[in-house]
């Protein structure tokens, strides 16, 4: 029978949840178990697609073209399996399925209420992925904090559910901060205190405490916490604040998590933990032999989340080869004609991001040019690629207001188009072309060089394309269409030739890069910045 473990958490959100539950994942992977996580958020929308990155940061997607909380690019980046729909639960959708089986008379002529209908079908989804075998635990993380409004349906569906499939099934780990006081020069086990206090008023005794601190717990420190909580001392664990997110999986380790939840659960602890892939990933993370730096132009840089994947991405590719990668973040809206020299001087590579809408755009065309003309290594993801052919067409083919249609609904040379299947959506709402689709590499080209093979698959998330119309103009001029879509002919990647690296990719290829396999463009994009790095 599949085991269900919850995290919550409480006294403040930003506690690091999703770290925990993939730190946690991740330890029970490597003694052989298989293992899910799944995010469930409080909010209304239906999903994150809509949300401004400014709201909860980059909005990530799966295989299966979910448009999902960052979280689960943590998941998959620490389990190295892929995510699907079914792991990200918004209560937006919750309403919505039963809101649906209302208006299809399903609840037979009942008052439809948050208890039961509601909790029902939060208990349902925390169901879905245990049933069919694939996983010995399933982990859920629920989003927001203890005492939320928002929150209150999931606690009590929690609460349910653990009472109907037994306490030996089923587990709640909490999450809070114990803060230090350095006038008092304390730590402080009070808002633990309260907030342990507050889910049990909702029927709720946690298991497992996991306390964020700053400093080391001592033993006086975990037994008052225990005696207080009502949870073994075993049961007190210190997440003490870590270099790297990627360090936590090894202290939670170190803590025991992992064995106090196998304990907790009744199963057996198989094998220790193997992590030897995961600690030479650490080693070379941090002990580089190499330095490069490599600007982010972007539209939200302020919030270096809306990047998230992106900035793993890096490191994962950098520590592969020994280097140490620092992103810096440059505001596109900031970058004129005149001031681009300045503002990425020094810079060893340039990567231009995805993105929506007007705000910055011309600022990522005057970063591409300058990168082009000055043979900077150069990388286009999503946004990124087309403004890069943007760039081309109207300072290499002369088509002086080339544009994309979603910048310029009016532009003579709509070099970047509406794909043809969105020109009728209305709703805005997951109907991107989104998830994965195949592509084709083209022989002899940097990408096959790249890749090393001829038919890959990549996650998209987009409106618009590269127009076809164009194609022989940009290929005999030098920019190499080297990525196709075997189905529809569509664009996905670009690149110039004789560059030392000038590469596009429509598709998002952050998305797939995991501690366990970085991805091959940004492990390329990484050595050619570290080659121009050297060179200069
Ligand atoms: N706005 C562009 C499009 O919809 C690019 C999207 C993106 O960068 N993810 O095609």
């Amino acid at each position: 029978m599949t085991k269900y473990i919850f995290v919550t958490g409480g006294v403040t959100s930003s506690l690091g949840k999703g770290i925990i539950s993939a730190s946690l994942a991740k330890l029970l992977q490597s003694r052989g178990y298989r293992v899910t996580i799944q995010k469930f958020d409080p909010y209304i929308n239906i999903d994150p697609g809509t949300l401004n990155p400014y709201e909860h940061g980059e909005c990530y997607v799966t295989e299966d073209g979910a448009e999902t909380d960052l979280d689960l690019g943590h998941y998959e980046r620490f389990l190295n399996t892929p995510t699907s729909k079914a792991n990200n639960i918004t209560t937006g959708r919750i309403y919505q399925n039963v809101i649906n089986k209302e208006r299809e008379g399903a609840f037979l002529g009942k008052t439809v209420q948050v208890v039961p209908h509601i909790t029902d079908e939060i208990k349902r989804n925390f169901r879905i992925l245990g049933e069919n075998g694939e996983y010995d635990i399933v982990i859920t993380e629920l989003g927001g904090t203890v005492g939320d409004i928002e929150s209150l349906p999931y606690i009590e569906a929690v609460r349910q559910f653990r009472w109907e499939i037994g306490s030996n099934n089923s587990l709640v780990i909490h999450l809070t901060l114990v803060p230090f006081l350095a006038a008092a020069g304390e730590l402080k086990t009070k808002p633990t205190q309260h907030s342990v206090k507050m889910l049990l008023e909702y029927g709720i005794q946690p298991d497992v405490l996991v306390c964020r601190t700053e400093h080391h717990l001592t033993n006086d420190i975990r037994k008052k916490i225990a005696q207080f909580c009502n949870v073994n001392i075993n049961a007190v664990i210190e997440s003490i604040d870590a270099p790297s997110i990627y360090d936590v999986p090894l202290l939670m380790l170190k803590e025991q998590l992992d064995k106090t939840v196998l304990t907790k659960l009744k199963l057996p602890h198989k094998n220790e933990p193997s992590l030897e892939n995961w600690k030479d990933f650490l080693g070379r993370l941090k002990n580089p032999t190499a330095d490069v730096r490599i600007a982010l132009v972007g539209k939200y840089v302020e919030l270096p989340d809306a990047y998230k994947s992106i900035t793993e991405a890096f490191i994962h590719a950098g520590a592969k080869q020994e280097c140490k990668v620092r992103v810096e973040y440059i505001p596109s809206e900031q970058l004129t004609p005149e001031n681009a020299v300045e503002k990425l001087k020094g810079v060893h590579g340039v990567l231009v991001a995805p993105g929506f809408g007007e705000r910055g755009f011309e600022g990522k065309i005057q970063a591409i040019r300058h990168v082009r003309e000055n043979n900077i290594p150069f990388f286009g993801i999503c946004l990124g690629m087309q403004c890069a052919v943007v760039e081309f067409g109207r300072h290499v083919l002369g088509l002086e207001e080339a544009n994309s249609t979603e910048m310029n609904p009016e532009t003579p040379h709509p070099v970047i188009g509406m794909m043809e299947d969105q020109k009728n959506i209305t709703l805005k709402g997951g109907t991107m072309r989104l998830g994965a689709y195949p592509c084709d590499i083209k022989k002899g080209t940097k990408a096959a060089a790249i890749y090393g093979k001829n038919h890959i698959s990549e996650r998209h998330r987009h409106r618009y394309e590269f127009n076809n119309d164009y194609l022989k103009q940009y290929e005999a001029a030098g920019l190499t269409p080297s990525g196709i879509n075997p189905d529809n002919g569509l664009v996905e990647i670009v690149e110039l030739k004789n560059h030392p690296f000038f590469v596009g990719s429509q598709f998002h290829p952050e998305l797939k890069s995991t501690v366990a396999n970085p991805h091959p463009l940004f492990i390329n994009f990484v050595a050619a910045s570290l080659a121009y790095a050297r060179k200069k």
